[in-house]
């Protein structure tokens, strides 16, 4: 591996370590903190609206995502489309 550069936590790509947001490379960082507030504001909303069902439900959502993420996130890389791809 070249020196200053990293292999991506999520799709495993050698980066350059200054280009790199908490381990990701900026394809997948971009691609994650979307989703992520997406995930994000939902749960705030189901907080919001006192529905304990709703909040468990959106956790999972989140922990089934970080889990499918480093899976789909390696085949968006290779086509340089991240997250058009229907399931
Ligand atoms: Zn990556």
């Amino acid at each position: 591996m070249r020196k200053g550069y990293k292999l991506c936590r999520i799709c495993g790509e050698e980066e350059n370590v200054a280009d790199m947001v908490s381990g990701c490379c900026p394809v997948c960082a971009r691609y994650h903190a979307q989703k992520l507030s997406e995930y994000q504001r939902q749960y705030e909303a189901a907080v919001a609206a006192g529905e304990p069902s709703a909040v468990s439900r959106v956790s999972e959502l989140i922990a089934e995502y970080e889990q499918s993420e480093r899976v789909r996130l390696k085949d968006a890389h290779r086509e340089h489309s991240p997250g058009v791809k229907a399931k």
